[in-house]
């Protein structure tokens, strides 16, 4: 099969022939049909997460067809659509999964990080890490729901937010234009914060109520007016963007960073205490509830906006992601 890999911390991408990978016995194997790409692919390019072991396929937006399963696996079968994404394994016994929480598994294994991943035509992945893909998704269209997609969805899911709340996404590219889809979608008033006006257009179509360009105004004062923000999703990696927006937050109001920032974040604690605001944490979802984002997706008609790279051309699917070019998402189709 041909595979792109990474040779070494901060190697360049390499187009390889490589061995089909045999299925183990609780896994099946997947014939990747589209993979997107994630700023988290950085990880794996520059090495810069612990243990990784090189050579090493990296992409965790992966979509497509099961081809093998291994001899213990029950309830999956062959020609079945699947996506794995970040979440790759937990391991059932350490203190997070013994509470169910398997997201924080002490021995989380990561797609494309612990194990390889869908820049390539075929991946094995524990049966933990499949979500199923309903019939009607596209495969370009699912790949980034993967990551990006049930990221967004599922912040808002485990926030204190409730129908008609305002909800505010910070930042429109791969994981912010599927946020403001999910707001819309999901009853609540929705705004877009972005630097100019640019991206103003595509914003309202993408559902926002309202458009803030951080350029011009204050965006914490123009949140106020509205209200104040139930939830601000922050998708824009910079400790500047973040701090400008925790006085624009409601009474209760949570602000979930989604991109990791550039630096520290300098909070003002007077900004929390007063309102009961609070920052909290967030990390993309266990399989099933990418399906959960899969079936939403689905039922309301929300697909991210892409452009498709073939395989071979990984390595500039990457830069153009990396350079914040895409729009929204980059995906590899082999
Ligand atoms: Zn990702
Ligand atoms: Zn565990």
């Amino acid at each position: 099969m041909r595979a792109v890999q990474i040779p070494e911390p901060g190697g360049e991408f390499e187009v390889v022939d490589r061995a089909i990978p045999e299925v183990g016995p609780t896994e099946v194997r997947v014939e990747v049909d589209a993979c997107g790409v994630c700023h988290s692919d950085s990880y794996t390019k520059e090495g810069s997460w612990e243990g990784i072991q090189y050579p090493r396929v990296p992409g965790h937006e992966i979509a497509g067809r099961i081809d093998a399963v291994g001899a213990d696996v029950e309830n999956w079968s062959e020609g079945q659509r699947v996506g794995v994404g970040w979440h790759g394994d937990h391991c059932f016994t350490c203190e997070p999964c013994r509470r169910g929480e398997f997201i924080d598994c002490d021995h989380e294994r990561v797609t494309g990080i612990d194990m390889d991943g869908g820049y390539a035509e075929y991946v094995t992945a524990p049966t933990h890490a499949l979500a199923r893909i309903p019939g009607e998704l596209d495969a370009i269209d699912a790949a980034p729901l993967l990551c990006a997609g049930v990221s967004t969805f599922n912040a808002l899911r485990k926030s204190n937010v409730q129908p008609g709340d305002v909800v505010a996404v910070q930042g429109i590219g791969g994981l912010g234009h599927l946020g403001l889809q999910y707001a819309a979608a999901a009853g609540f008033e929705t705004v877009a914060i972005s630097r100019g006006t640019e991206k103003r257009d595509v914003a309202f179509e993408l559902g926002a109520d309202h458009y803030i360009d951080s350029t011009v105004t204050d965006p914490a004062e123009e949140l106020m007016h509205l209200g104040g923000a139930s939830v601000l999703i922050a998708t824009a990696p910079h400790s500047e963007a973040i701090e400008s927006v925790v006085s624009g937050l409601a009474i209760h109001g949570q602000l979930i960073p989604l991109g990791v920032p550039d630096g520290d974040v300098g909070v003002d604690v007077i900004d929390l205490i007063e309102n009961q605001r609070s920052i909290k944490g967030h990390s993309s979802g266990t399989a099933r509830e990418s399906q959960d984002a899969l079936e939403f997706s689905s039922l309301r008609d929300i697909t991210p906006m892409v452009e498709t790279f073939p395989l071979e051309d990984a390595a500039a699917a990457y830069d153009h992601m990396m350079r914040n070019e895409a729009r929204f998402r980059a995906v590899l189709v082999p």
